[in-house]
């Protein structure tokens, strides 16, 4: 990465899930998080649900050690231990621990089974954000248009991505979407072209789920705003060469 007067040129290095391959850490846990801000990323991506009665949790399973996220109670779903032995964490302990650290969180709200429950989801996630003053540090991502342009609605300045490859950077620009968060295989091989499309617009580009060296290395290439990866260790080496 070159930084000249405080331009940084490079990627930015989002961990998907947290920093959760290495000692001590799971997927969607607040070591994966802590993790992730010790390695200086720039930010740490991960899933939250509603549960039945309304309680907000982060993980990323509908159906998670043969609890089902959404169908469930907070009590059911706050018994589930992750493989490193933490509690299923809840969204007021993920922000509790974010507020401490400085890296920006990416957080996904996972598409609910009807619009009802998800404007409900954004409402109460929004609610959140603002009660731990993260807004500023937040950005938000979801497969649902409709979970997008809820809290487009409620937040209009907060910078919101679209998941679900489906739509042309253009038609995202024109719902006010900030950008594109997609598949790589959405930008390398079904839509090359989109690329170049949302440079273009100023739509920005975060890809996912970008592992191995040889498509981190194309994704730096293509000059993509964000990459989002399991292997930030292996990212963060790329970008400094
Ligand atoms: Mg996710």
């Amino acid at each position: 990465m070159v930084n000249i007067q405080g331009f940084v040129f490079g990627q930015k290095v989002i961990c998907h899930r947290g920093f959760w391959d290495t000692p001590g850490s799971a997927q969607n846990s607040i070591a994966a998080l802590v993790k992730a801000d010790s390695i200086g990323a720039f930010g740490s991506e991960f899933d939250v649900w509603m549960t039945a009665d309304g309680e907000l949790v982060v993980n990323h399973d509908r159906v998670y050690k043969g609890v089902n996220m959404e169908t469930s109670t907070f009590e059911q779903v706050r018994a589930i231990r992750l493989d490193n032995g933490e509690k299923l964490p809840t969204l007021d302990e993920y922000l509790t621990k974010g507020k401490e650290l400085k890296i920006r969180l990416v957080l996904e709200m996972k598409s609910l089974s009807d619009f009802n429950r998800e404007d409900e989801c954004v409402a109460k996630i929004v609610r959140k954000l603002k009660h731990y003053g993260l807004l500023d540090r937040t950005d938000i991502i979801a497969f649902s248009i409709n979970a997008c342009l809820a809290f487009k609605k409620l937040l209009p300045d907060s910078n919101i991505y679209y998941l679900d490859g489906d739509y042309t950077p253009k038609k995202v620009k024109n719902l006010g979407l900030k950008g594109i968060d997609y598949h790589q295989n959405a930008l390398r091989k079904e839509h090359p072209e989109w690329v170049k499309e949302a440079k273009d617009l100023g739509v920005e580009i975060n890809v996912w789920t970008v592992d191995d060296s040889e498509a981190l290395q194309y994704f730096i290439n293509q000059g993509v705003d964000y990459i989002t990866t399991n292997n930030p260790v292996e990212l963060q080496k790329l970008l400094k060469k």
